[in-house]
């Protein structure tokens, strides 16, 4: 008897609907999403949880989740970012088979759906200037004000229209606006515009059109076009809703579109403590070079998180984890971290990488001599077998494994002392994992103090995996890697990009919490395996973290590793 092993997806408010629905039959079973981004900035971590929320109902019911651009603002679109978003979409691990879309293939349906609305007394062209028009919306105590030009006639308005179209107008002369009500409590029904003359240049029809429809008009359209039954979108559109029915049902009046019709679900946005989520903040850094680029392994965007060597399954965990509410909340990052840590810890191969090196030489080891120890390609894997780690006279330790005097509880190397008593007393002994005991006899420090080498001698009978190895009983075991075999290679320690929970909330300026020491590069001493690792191949170097090898900077047998994540959340700790 076989039985699947994956979790049932936790429920949530939106399944709730989706089962309900289904259960009084509203749309035979069928869901159909749409993940709808503006291709006018990259996708962030944000937008992750949208693409796991959007793709994830569809795919747990048997349906299908569109890729929509929402590109009906001309000025800050591009194909960079188009591409951009595809390929984040596709790393998440989602596919969205025929269902790519773009907003602006509706173009000419959305125009039609305007004349419609003209022709049957739901909108008009309003001539009044922008402030004029803002004097006449009102406020949230006051209600607002019927422009002068709201008594057009239905032949007068679609003439204006059809000379907005054809460009008789400039910018801004005019715009068409829904006729729902001025006194309405919801501003968002007063007479909301919802088509705007604009000449700018499209990334995907160029300068056919000289007037855009706006947001708020389009999307609706967009949801009914393509089907979509759930409409899932951030709850500060959640005022909004009135006018995406009101409109969804003038257009299936009007016989655009059949009932039911597509529905609009508001969940609350994903707030992450030490980044910002802002595309406006996020191409202020960029273009502002505080980092490197879109791709800077510190940006909360998908493509610094897959450079950073965050993985798509890390994303699942976390989404899954975070789940799906309508309260807005924060989550603090070590929550995000704790997420790619885990997955990390069940995927990624182990190696040993010495990143601040200082040499050990094994005074008492034959020199010239060298012998393979037998290192586990992971401890909780035994069935990834183990690799041959070279070992010589000479090796490169971590700086911090030597204390020329040790405190209280340190374990490591430590060279003879005279103890209170005035009586000497040996060099510490230590494991060297996978290898010798050995016994520190001294260490080398140069004019101004430094420490340039220590001295140790090694336990011949005591070499990990042999008979007896165990015979020598030690408290410290330390890794290190063979000086004459080593990789030597650049590692970026990365840490968060902000020092503070809320970047900008003390100060009002984001960039004053700018964490000034969130990238490190350092030469670090490699075993020799990873000479050969790939770009994206992701690994725990022993004790100190998880680290991928960079997907730009890394040459063909010249890898250079980003750190991913620390092994412990140090700033926890550090907050409490
Ligand atoms: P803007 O509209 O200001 O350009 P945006 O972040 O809303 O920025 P979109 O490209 O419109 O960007 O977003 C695409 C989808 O991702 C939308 O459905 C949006 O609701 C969702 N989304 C954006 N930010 C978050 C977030 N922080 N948490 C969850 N979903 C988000
Ligand atoms: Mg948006």
């Amino acid at each position: 008897m076989s039985h699947d092993t994956t979790p049932a997806p936790a429920a949530n408010f939106i399944r709730n609907i989706i089962d309900e629905q289904n259960a009084a039959g509203k749309w035979g079973g069928r869901v159909e999403t749409r993940f709808p981004p503006e291709p006018n900035g990259y996708l962030h971590l944000g937008h992750a949880k949208s693409i796991f929320l959007n793709f994830g109902l569809a795919r747990d019911y048997g349906g299908v989740c569109h890729l929509r651009f929402d590109d009906t603002n001309p000025e800050k679109e591009s194909q960079e970012y188009v591409d951009a978003i595809l390929e984040s979409v596709r790393w998440l691990g989602f596919d969205w088979g025929s269902n790519l879309h773009f907003a602006s293939n509706y173009f000419d349906t959305m125009y039609a759906c305007a004349e419609t609305l003209i022709q049957a007394g739901h909108a008009y062209v309003d001539s009044l200037s922008a402030d004029e028009m803002r004097a006449h919306r009102g406020t949230l105590t006051e209600a607002g004000r019927d422009s002068p030009h709201r008594s057009r006639s239905m032949e007068e308005n679609l003439d204006l229209f059809r000379k907005m179209r054809a460009g008789e107008f400039p910018d801004g002369a005019h715009v068409l606006r829904a006729k729902i009500d001025m006194a309405s409590p919801n501003i968002n029904l007063r007479d909301p515009a919802i088509y705007r003359i604009k000449r700018a240049h499209h990334h995907n029809t160029g300068d056919t059109w000289c007037i855009y429809p706006m947001y708020t008009y389009a999307h609706p359209i967009e949801d009914a076009i393509e089907h979509i039954t759930h409409s899932i979108c951030t709850l500060e559109f959640e005022d909004q809703r009135p006018f995406y029915d009101w409109l969804l049902d003038k257009l299936a009046d009007g016989g655009f579109f059949t009932r039911p019709l597509p529905q609009q679900i508001e969940f609350a946005r994903l707030n992450l403590t030490y980044v910002v989520l802002s595309k406006r903040k996020l191409i202020q850094l960029v273009d502002e070079k505080h980092v490197s680029g879109w791709d800077d392994p510190r940006l909360p965007t998908l493509v610094g998180a897959r450079r950073r060597g965050y993985t798509a399954e890390g994303f699942k965990r976390f989404t899954d984890q975070i789940g799906v509410s309508k309260s807005d909340g924060w989550i603090d990052y070590s929550v995000f971290e704790a997420c790619q840590r885990d997955g990390l810890n069940d995927s990624a191969l182990r190696r040993i990488a010495v990143l601040d090196p200082v040499k050990l030489i094994i005074d008492n080891y034959p020199e010239g001599q060298s012998e393979e120890c037998f290192a586990p390609n992971h401890p909780q894997q035994p069935d990834l077998g183990k690799r041959a780690v070279p070992f010589s006279r000479e090796l490169w330790i971590e700086r911090e494994d030597f204390m020329e005097t040790p405190s209280k509880g340190y374990f490591r190397l430590y060279p003879p002392r005279i103890d209170a008593a005035g009586i000497m007393q040996p060099g510490n002994s230590v494991r060297l994992r996978y290898g010798y005991v050995v016994t520190c006899t001294g260490a080398d420090h140069d004019t101004d103090g430094t420490l340039t080498a220590v001295h140790c001698e090694y336990l011949p009978d005591t070499k990990s995996g042999t008979p007896g190895a165990d015979s020598v009983k030690v408290k410290g075991n330390l890794h290190w890697v063979s000086a004459a075999h080593a990789y030597e290679a650049e590692i970026r320690l990365y840490d968060r990009l902000f020092s503070t929970a809320q970047p900008g909330q003390a100060s009002g300026e984001f960039l004053d919490d700018l964490n000034t020491d969130s990238v490190q590069v350092i030469r670090a001493q490699l075993e020799p395996a990873l000479r050969d690792a790939a770009p994206e191949d992701r690994f725990q170097f022993e004790r100190h973290g998880y680290f991928v090898a960079d997907r730009v900077d890394s040459k063909p047998g010249e890898p250079v590793f980003n750190r991913t994540v620390t092994l412990k959340d140090s700033w926890s700790k550090a907050e409490k």
